[in-house]
């Protein structure tokens, strides 16, 4: 089965994705979190991401196919988190990948800026926390490894603002794209990550 995750940047995606790729047995693919991964790397793709990341724009879109495309090659099923994110990376995608369902994480732009504003990311292991919903154990310390947590450079407010625009121009349209096709299932995001999963786990099963 090939699922894709799709909503706003704060909306639970990675949370989500993690334990629902877990349940089906697929692989989860975070677009986000392999672009970061190059970048720290230094890699050519990495250095050409980097510019874009930072300002909260888009990697264009030919970079991000190229990726997803050989990672995707011979898995038994994807869970896609953070991809597409535009109508060109939509249709890109269907050349190489027959997507069976569309999870849609509706959320309103007040609770995005909020839980953004409060995200703090361990510098060393990646683990991610809120200090509203889901705070660590000890202030500023990885419950997981005790690495430092920090900030993640585009959750900066200015760049938060700008990643929300980009969402609304490039990857709203998405919605009604897979919505036609039937594709997409709802699930309102502004729940307790559990009641989340519990809805896009019953969607799924259908
Ligand atoms: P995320 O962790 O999904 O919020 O992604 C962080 C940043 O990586 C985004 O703001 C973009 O700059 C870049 N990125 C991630 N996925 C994509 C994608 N599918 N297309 C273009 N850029 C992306």
């Amino acid at each position: 089965m090939n699922v894709v995750l799709l909503g706003p940047p704060g909306a639970g995606k990675g949370t989500l994705a993690v334990q629902l790729a877990q349940c089906l047995g697929v692989l989860h693919l975070s677009t986000g979190d392999l672009l970061r991964d190059e970048v720290a790397r230094g890699t050519p793709l990495g250095r050409q991401a980097e510019g874009y990341m930072k300002r909260g724009e888009l990697v264009p879109d030919e970079v991000v196919l190229a990726m997803v495309k050989e990672r995707v090659n011979g898995e038994r099923g994807v869970l896609l988190d953070g991809f597409p994110r535009t109508l060109a990376q939509a249709r890109g995608l269907e050349a190489f990948l027959k997507v069976d369902k569309v999870v849609y994480l509706a959320i309103s732009k007040e609770e995005v800026v909020r839980r953004l504003s409060s995200r703090r990311v361990c510098t060393r292991c990646g683990a991610v926390f809120n200090l509203v919903t889901q705070p660590p154990q000890q202030a500023e310390r990885c419950d997981r490894c005790q690495g430092p947590l920090a900030v993640r450079p585009d959750d900066r407010p200015e760049v938060v603002a700008r990643r929300y625009e980009v969402y609304e121009r490039d990857s709203a349209p998405l919605v009604d794209y897979y919505r036609r096709q039937g594709l997409l299932v709802e699930v309102n995001a502004a729940q307790s990550p559990e009641a989340v999963r519990a809805q896009a786990r019953a969607a799924l099963s259908q």
